[in-house]
Parts: C-alpha cells; sequence; structure tokens
C-alpha cells in the first residue's frame, strides 16, 4: 500500500518535457555501480533526478551532477544536505541547476578527468553522448539509453546497427553494451527496453569534416556507399577511391570499417583540396 502510494507520487513528479524516467529498482541500480571503472576518477552525473543513483555514487566517488528540472534540484538540496559541497561546508555532491547542454557550450563539465555516469533523459541522449566524444576530460561513458541508441553505438563492421555513431564510439575507443533494461524498472515505465551502454575512450576525436563525411556516407543505410557518398563528392572521385582502397563498388555503408572509413576520408578529402 505504502510503495503503492510512493510509485503514485513519483509517476506524479515526473515531466515528460524532461524525459523524467525514475529507475526503481535496485538491482539495476547495483547492476550499474559494478559496472563502472575501478579507479579514483570523479564522476559526473547527468540528470540525477530524484537521486537514486547519485545516493550509491556519493558513497564511493565524488560526483558532479547537473539537473535542469528546478523543483528536482529543491528535492535533491534537502536529501542530499550532508553530502553537499559549498563554500563553508566540505561534501562529495556538487550539484549544478543547469540545463546541461548550455553547460558543455562554454566548457567541459567537469576539470579534471572524469568518468559520466548517467541514466540519460532519452530525447538528448545521442547528443550528450556525442559531446562526451569530444569533450577531452571524458575518460568513459557508462549511461543508460534506449537500447536501439545502445546497438547503434556499440555495433560491429557487419552488424546491421553499424552506423556512423558506431564509427564514432570506435574512434574514441571501446564500446559495448553492458545488460538490458526492462520498463519496469522504472517509474513511470518508458514504453520500449533500455541498455546501459559503456564506451572506455582511447582518445577524443573533435572533427566536424569527419562527422559530415560519415553522415553522407550513411544518409540511405540501404543504398550503396558510393551511391551515398556521390551526393557529397564528385562521382569520378569516388569511384577512384573505392579502386584505390580496393572496395567493391556495391558496398553498403555497415560493411566497412572503421579504420577503411579514415582512408576513404583522407582519400577524399585530399582530392577534393587538389582538385
Ligand atoms: N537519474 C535519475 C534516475 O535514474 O532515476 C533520473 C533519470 S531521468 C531518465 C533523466 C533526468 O535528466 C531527469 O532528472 C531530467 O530532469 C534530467 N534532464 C533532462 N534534460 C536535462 C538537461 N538538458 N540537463 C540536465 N538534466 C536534464
Amino acid at each position: 500500500m505504502i510503495k503503492k502510494s510512493f510509485e503514485k507520487r513519483e509517476k506524479d513528479i515526473a515531466k515528460k518535457r524532461f524525459g523524467q524516467n525514475f529507475l526503481k529498482d535496485e538491482a539495476v541500480l547495483h547492476s550499474i555501480i559494478e559496472s563502472m571503472p575501478n579507479d579514483n576518477l570523479p564522476v559526473v552525473e547527468i540528470g540525477p533526478g530524484l537521486g537514486d543513483l547519485t545516493r550509491y555514487l556519493v558513497e564511493i566517488k565524488d560526483v558532479t551532477a547537473y539537473e535542469v528540472d528546478k523543483d528536482l534540484c529543491g528535492h535533491l538540496h534537502s536529501r542530499f544536505e550532508h553530502a553537499l559541497r559549498r563554500d563553508t561546508q566540505k561534501g562529495r555532491l556538487v550539484l549544478h541547476c543547469v540545463d546541461v547542454l548550455d553547460q558543455w557550450n562554454h566548457t567541459s563539465l567537469a576539470d579534471q578527468p572524469y568518468h559520466l555516469v548517467a541514466n540519460l533523459p532519452y530525447y538528448i541522449a545521442t547528443n550528450i553522448i556525442l559531446r562526451a566524444l569530444k569533450d577531452p576530460n571524458c575518460q568513459s561513458l557508462l549511461v543508460m539509453v534506449q537500447k536501439e541508441v545502445a546497438e547503434k553505438f556499440a555495433a560491429r563492421p557487419g552488424q546491421k546497427a553499424f552506423s556512423a555513431l558506431s564509427v564514432l564510439a570506435q574512434e574514441a575507443g571501446e564500446a559495448h553494451i553492458c545488460f538490458d533494461v526492462p520498463p519496469e524498472a522504472f517509474i513511470p515505465a518508458p514504453k520500449v527496453v533500455s541498455s546501459v551502454l559503456k564506451i572506455v575512450k582511447r582518445k577524443t576525436c573533435d572533427d566536424p569534416q569527419f562527422e559530415a563525411f560519415l553522415k553522407a556516407a550513411f544518409t540511405q543505410p540501404r543504398k550503396t556507399l558510393a551511391k551515398n557518398l556521390s551526393s557529397r563528392f564528385d562521382k569520378r572521385v569516388v569511384k577512384e577511391a573505392f579502386e584505390a582502397l580496393g572496395i567493391g563498388a556495391t558496398v553498403r555503408p555497415h560493411e566497412v570499417d572503421t579504420s577503411l572509413y579514415h582512408h576513404l576520408y583522407k582519400f577524399l578529402a585530399d582530392a577534393s583540396i587538389g582538385s
């Protein structure tokens, strides 16, 4: 009875426009904590919500959290009163009540290397992951996202889900799906299955031209790669590049691996400068 009324309250609190689905399953919360990198770096959490994941994070790490919803910030201030770091008070948690995307426009989310751990708001999840890949201080990401989005980042060449996002993730490091999470683990339950995605970065990549090239390469995933690229580059140069690199004319975008995409990009970029 009491549990039911809590669930109703959380359902009422949840704001759709901020992508609020609160993770309530204790076993899943533990599995996220167990999947975290094992070092002393601080953590950045995006969207602490009611603070259920934050509660475990502050037990073991220094945490900087970004929450856009002012009502939830009020709740978090009282829930973590003793853990908050203020001018006069030492604590493990720094809470910023802002839109994380605005913050990222100015600077990194932390002034030192950090790990990102979050149950992300799904409406901006891809955007957040791409920004984290470009943030030089971000060393790894452990994020809950919609299963389809996780598959796009973690797919290997040859798999159907292999996409521009897979190439960008592999370029930055190693990506894999840790485990899936059913809708019932959340209040309110989302309409989709979720997955916890882990990306451990080797380096930071921030090349808008390469991203634009990949966007063109995967515009129509079922068409041939040559056709997709011909919408952006001279058809003859694309043919020349394919011959030089030994890529078959009928190859589809998901069949080419990350390093070959690099060679192709370099060839086409050099050819465009030369022409
Ligand atoms: N971490 C909590 C949990 O696991 O139960 C809540 C996760 S909920 C899926 C997403 C959270 O991100 C919400 O608290 C929401 O208010 C917050 N959020 C949405 N958009 C945001 C933004 N642009 N900047 C910061 N937080 C945001």
